[in-house]
């Protein structure tokens, strides 16, 4: 068996390293000249700026990724760090332990009071938001003040939008938490359980996904966008502008829209609709260098707050990054700051940074993600009308949790799963010159 891989991001490129470790024949098409997809660092006056997602938490598979590709001395790790709120005109801290959930100013004496009820309430019920499964476990405050805008802040969508079983019903489940959510954080905290550290690289996030493409650099095709996928016999062939390759399975990576187009000759019509129903928050990111004397991992901005910027990571303390802060703008509170010109995000950027940390601030960068985060909105239902043919396996952020944690983790699954029935080689028609 051969396997084709669409799509050179975190997840097709630790999919294909997973093959070939277990010596199945594989091959990764990628449309862009660099790979890594939204995982992008490129510096900017001597400065490492990351595109994308800015750290990763290192777990066990991604740490046993970057020892075997030799990275390990390149890591940066951060502590980690205090989180803020913002609401009400000033920087909250994010309680992370028992004890700071009695001292933190985000809630009041009431809403702490409240929020222990959470034991005695019933788990997730049926087309329940994020918002209202949150306000009826912990109450109001909680919800709208502590996790809605860390949780739904990371996807740039409203809670209130979010239906659970789409987002966090998908997230508890994958933390193991059944009943309570409080009473398992208790268990954790007793039992001196911590979350994997929070690390990028020297050159940025993006240091990973290149590693790949080099150590696989004979079977990773950059710079070569799969034009159509045909159905083969029992396999396929891809179609590129190099010439076509015939595969006995397929594994497409590519985002929801871009998906339905290539599967539009295998797939039902249904499916290809779904797929391109699905939405994602278009978001811009702006960096900033600013002399700012801030401690922490960034902030997030409470979503009822009159603020265009969604949140900011501290990428001077968090990392270590010379001066260097990454805001978020548009999401679905916002979704045309993404048409915005550069000047004008940057202008916003800049002034509600200083707004909220009184430091001052000049942009280093304006990037704009027409597709960015998946928004895990009303519109992934559409996800229940997928259904791809014999052959075909999907595989990225709407098949399973987005965040290069679940990314690796679904891609081993799917590496093992193909491993299991063997290895062919590929087979090429390159087009004869003229
Ligand atoms: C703004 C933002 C911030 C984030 N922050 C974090 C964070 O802090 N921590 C974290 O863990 N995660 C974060 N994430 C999520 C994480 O980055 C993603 O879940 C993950 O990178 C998705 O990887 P992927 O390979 O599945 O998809 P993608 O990165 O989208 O890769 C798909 C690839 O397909 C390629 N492609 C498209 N069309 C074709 C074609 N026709 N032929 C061949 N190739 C094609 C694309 O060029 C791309 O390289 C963030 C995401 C975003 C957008």
């Amino acid at each position: 068996m051969s396997v084709g891989i669409v799509g050179g991001g975190i997840t097709g490129l630790a999919i294909h390293h997973y093959l070939r470790e277990s010596g199945v024949e594989s091959v990764v098409f990628e449309a862009d000249d660099e790979p890594g997809g939204v995982i992008r660092s490129e510096e900017v006056e001597r400065r490492v700026l990351d595109f994308g997602p800015q750290r990763t938490r290192l777990t066990p598979s991604i740490r046993a990724l970057v020892e075997s590709l030799g990275l390990a001395g390149e890591m940066r790790e951060a502590a980690d760090p205090p989180l803020y709120v913002y609401r009400d005109g000033k920087l909250r801290r994010v309680p992370q332990t028992p004890q700071e959930a009695v001292t933190t100013d985000l809630l009041s004496w009431r809403g702490k009071a409240r929020a222990l009820l959470e034991p005695l309430t019933d788990p997730a019920k049926e087309g329940e938001t994020v918002e209202e499964f949150l306000t009826r476990k912990f109450g109001r405050e909680v919800a709208r003040y502590y996790f809605g805008p860390l949780y739904a802040g990371i996807y740039g969508s409203h809670p209130g939008e979010m239906p659970m079983a789409h987002s966090l019903s998908k997230a508890l489940d994958g933390a193991g938490i059944e009943g309570s959510v409080l009473a398992s954080v208790v268990r954790k905290v007793l039992a001196g359980r911590e979350a994997p550290p929070i690390v990028s690289f020297d050159a940025g996030l993006q240091r990973l996904p290149a590693a790949l493409a080099e150590a696989h650099s004979e079977s990773v095709r950059l710079g070569t966008p799969v034009r159509a996928i045909r159905r083969d016999g029992d396999g396929f062939t891809v179609e590129t502008d190099a010439g076509e390759t015939r595969v006995d399975e397929l594994v497409v990576t590519t985002p929801a829209d871009v998906t339905a187009d290539l599967l539009s000759g295998v797939a039902s019509a249904e499916t290809t609709t779904a797929l391109r129903d699905l939405n994602y928050n278009p978001q811009a990111v702006v960096h900033l260098h600013a002399e700012a004397d801030l401690t922490g991992a960034g902030y997030q901005v409470q979503y009822d707050e009159d603020f265009r910027t969604l949140g900011v990571t501290w990428n001077a303390s968090l990392l270590g990054r010379n001066g260097v802060y990454t805001c978020y703008l548009g999401g679905s509170k916002n979704p045309e700051a993404v048409e915005w010109s550069d000047e004008e995000l940057a202008s916003v950027a800049v002034s509600e940074f200083e707004e909220v940390t009184g430091a001052s601030a000049r942009p280093l960068s304006v990037h704009h993600l027409r597709r960015g985060m998946p928004a895990y909105d009303r519109s992934w239902s559409a996800l229940d009308r997928v259904s791809t043919p014999e052959g075909v396996r999907l595989c990225t952020n709407y098949t399973a949790r987005a965040g290069i944690p679940g990314r690796i983790r679904e891609a081993r699954t799917v590496a093992e799963e193909l491993r299991e029935r063997g290895s062919a080689p590929i087979e090429e028609v390159v087009p004869e010159s003229g």
